[in-house]
């Protein structure tokens, strides 16, 4: 795939074209109920005792987040030799760790793909009072385009696996020292209310999850789970540029919460900005988030608009926006642009992002602007392109007043 081609007229979108290659052991992380009885299977448990063996993996991998098979000490040392001689219990394999001035943390994750070129990820923690959110990708690059998105002139493409997406919300808490028994690692992490740090999910990472459907609803359904994880489908949010045969199967089949990445009131400008609209005009858009299975006034549809110097920031466009949103219980998420280097927008001045938000709320909207965080490390959620960029001491500079002025 080359860069023209990516750009040319009518692209939609890439074929997600790199392949996973399963390690020589693979990880049970991820796996479903179904899918770990299978594995005992493999390593001879008989099939009486497969549901009791399920339920103590279970509880040792996704309550105490144990690393290794030994430390599973209700199992009996046979059975964890033979689990130990044909599975691991790895997570995606940290390459980078950093740590923004405001708490802000981002995990470079390389997995393993099957040449040379690594494939990686990026996961990122946002510490506020009260909760953590866990930002978490859902592909290596993006199938999609959008032109002021950084991640979507990634050129390498693939899915992730359900273990993958599993696997970043473990590393995470692994990192964090966010298991019983466990303590975060230093005083740079915000502690939310004494309880656990990562509270919530948002699939607003690297990649389209509606995209990558299935692996998506596999792994969200493990990180759900009552008796596990146990992150509750209302602190889990799925970000979606709007593929809209999957926006009915992610209420009916995960039942999370939606964020819609709208950013453009017209058709025209949206063919641009996130080209997938030419395929799912807003029109159709809209009449899928109307449909949205469990859409009430408490449990309403985020809108995203990300805030674009004289492209889509004008009044006009607010009031349009307000307008085309009436009748759908939603909440309007403004993001100020982050700027990555190379690209051709500017984000909106903070006077004009106050009065377009002015608007929004005097629609009866809360329209909190999302602050952008960790700019100092590229980490805001959208930013994230995992091949580290060299950015130029202006450009970092530059970067860096932003995050310090807002
Ligand atoms: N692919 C999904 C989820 C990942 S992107 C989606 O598009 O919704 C998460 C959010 O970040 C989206 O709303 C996206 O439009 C926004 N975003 C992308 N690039 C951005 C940038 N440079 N500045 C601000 N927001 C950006
Ligand atoms: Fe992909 Fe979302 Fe970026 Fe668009 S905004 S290129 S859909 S990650």
């Amino acid at each position: 795939m080359n860069l023209e081609a990516a750009v040319a007229p009518g692209f939609v979108e890439k074929a997600p074209l790199e392949r996973y290659v399963d390690p020589d052991r693979p990880s049970l992380v991820g796996l479903s109920r179904a899918e770990l009885a299978a594995a005992l299977g493999e390593v001879g448990v008989p099939p009486a005792q497969r549901k009791m063996r399920v339920q103590q993996l279970w509880h040792w991998l996704y309550v105490r987040g144990s690393t290794t098979f030994e430390a599973m000490t209700s199992v009996s040392k046979e059975l964890r030799a033979a689990l130990e001689n044909r599975f691991t219990v790895a997570r995606p394999e940290v390459v980078a760790e950093q740590v923004s001035a405001d708490g802000t943390r981002k995990w470079l994750l390389r997995l393993p793909g099957e040449n040379e070129r690594p494939h990686e990820v990026e996961c990122v923690y946002i510490p506020e009072t009260g909760r953590g959110t866990l930002c978490v990708s859902s592909q290596v690059g993006c199938t999609l385009n959008c032109t002021f998105c950084h991640t979507g002139t990634q050129r390498l493409v693939r899915n992730l696996t359900a273990g993958e997406i599993v696997g970043q919300i473990m590393v995470a808490r692994d990192r964090l020292g966010d298991w019983p028994g466990q303590r975060p690692p230093d005083a740079a992490v915000v502690p939310t209310d004494g309880g656990r740090l990562v509270t919530n999910i948002v699939m607003m990472g690297m990649g389209e999850p509606l995209y990558n459907f299935e692996a998506v609803r596999d792994a969200l359904l493990v990180v759900a789970d009552n008796e596990g994880i146990a992150i509750s489908r209302r602190k889990i949010t799925v970000s979606t540029s709007g593929v809209v045969p999957n926006i009915k199967r992610t209420g009916d089949e995960i039942g999370v919460m939606l964020a819609v990445s709208l950013h453009a009131v017209r058709d025209d400008l949206r063919d641009e900005l996130v080209p997938l609209n030419r395929k799912y005009p807003i029109e159709m858009l809209l009449d899928a988030c109307r449909n949205y299975p469990g859409l009430t006034n408490a449990r309403r549809i985020t809108f995203e608009y990300v805030m674009l110097k004289g492209i889509n920031d004008s009044l006009a466009d607010a009031k349009a926006l307000v307008r085309l949103l009436a009748g759908i219980p939603a909440k309007i998420n403004l993001i100020p642009f982050n700027p990555w280097p190379g690209t051709r927008y500017e984000c909106s001045d903070w006077e004009t992002i106050e009065k377009f938000s002015e608007v929004v709320f005097n629609a009866g909207y809360s329209a909190p602007v999302r602050t952008p965080r960790g700019r100092d490390i590229l980490a805001a959620c959208g930013q994230l392109k995992s091949a580290t960029e060299k950015l130029s001491a202006r450009e970092r500079m530059a970067l860096r007043a932003m995050a310090m002025t807002e």
